[in-house]
């Protein structure tokens, strides 16, 4: 069986910034995973679904992920989905809804408008599903315990209040994290917990609070590339991605290898 990962995005516009993708490339991406027998959804139900062991029902997904839910998520990339039959994770910060990005952030990544509850609410209808990136996109790593549990456990109740559904996904900002930090997601009641570490999920009863993710920010769009990095997503080759990723991607100097810019 191919091996099945979650794909990460962030911005679908063309700001250009190293987080942006272009809603052209972000719907050839799509179409690449239908036109390849593969349907998007939600990193709950693709979870839910290879940990169930049922491989006919696994073999086929792909959990797509959007980290903290810009509005530009709302009006390009939900539309393309749905065209596609495709839902996803959008993973948001309880007090920045209907804000700006502007917290402290990588590089040359201008603030940009996030969504607030109504179309957080289009995203539900349609299937996705709401994940916490905690309250205000602090960084764990910076938190003593109790600042980390109050980012866990407040946003997560604070988003099923306001949005009156369960809040299974959590997913670390900056992508920074400890082993405390994985057991304080666990205890704040969420079923896993994401990463920006680059991989392809084996076992979703392994380390569920630190799964890798792959990261789809592509800066460069060269189609040849794209195809490859594409295809190599699909055939779950790891080394490929990884490879096809540095080239494609415009990392920041200060960031780890291999590591996406988390705004
Ligand atoms: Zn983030």
């Amino acid at each position: 069986m191919p091996r099945r990962g979650i794909l990460t995005y962030h911005d679908i516009s063309t700001v250009g910034t190293p987080i942006s993708v272009a809603p052209d490339t972000f719907r050839a991406h799509m179409a690449y995973l239908h036109s390849n027998g593969i349907r998007g959804v939600s990193v709950d139900e693709f979870l839910t679904a290879v940990a169930s062991g049922d491989n006919a029902a696994s073999r086929n997904l792909m959990a797509i992920s959007f980290d903290d839910g810009f509005a530009s998520v709302h009006d390009e990339a939900l539309p393309i989905l749905r065209e596609y039959g495709f839902t996803a994770t959008v993973y948001v910060l309880a007090h920045k809804l209907g804000g700006r990005s502007d917290w402290r952030r990588l590089g040359t990544i201008p603030d940009l408008p996030l969504m607030g509850p109504a179309p957080l609410r289009a995203c539900l209808k349609a299937g996705w599903e709401i994940g916490s990136h905690g309250l205000d996109h602090h960084p764990l790593t910076e938190g003593r315990p109790v600042e980390v549990a109050r980012q866990m456990r407040t946003s997560r109740a604070e988003l099923e209040s306001l949005f009156a559904c369960p809040v299974y996904s959590f997913c670390y900002p900056y992508g920074a994290f400890t082993r405390d930090h994985c057991v304080a997601a666990r205890d704040a009641g969420y079923r896993s917990a994401t990463t920006i570490r680059v991989g392809y999920i084996e076992n979703p009863l392994v380390r569920p609070f630190a799964f890798p993710r792959l990261g789809m920010n592509i800066v460069r769009t060269d189609p040849r590339l794209q195809q490859a990095l594409l295809k190599a997503t699909v055939k779950g080759h790891a080394m490929r991605f990884v490879k096809l990723r540095r080239i494609l991607t415009r990392r920041p100097h200060h960031s780890g290898e291999g590591a996406v810019p988390c705004v």
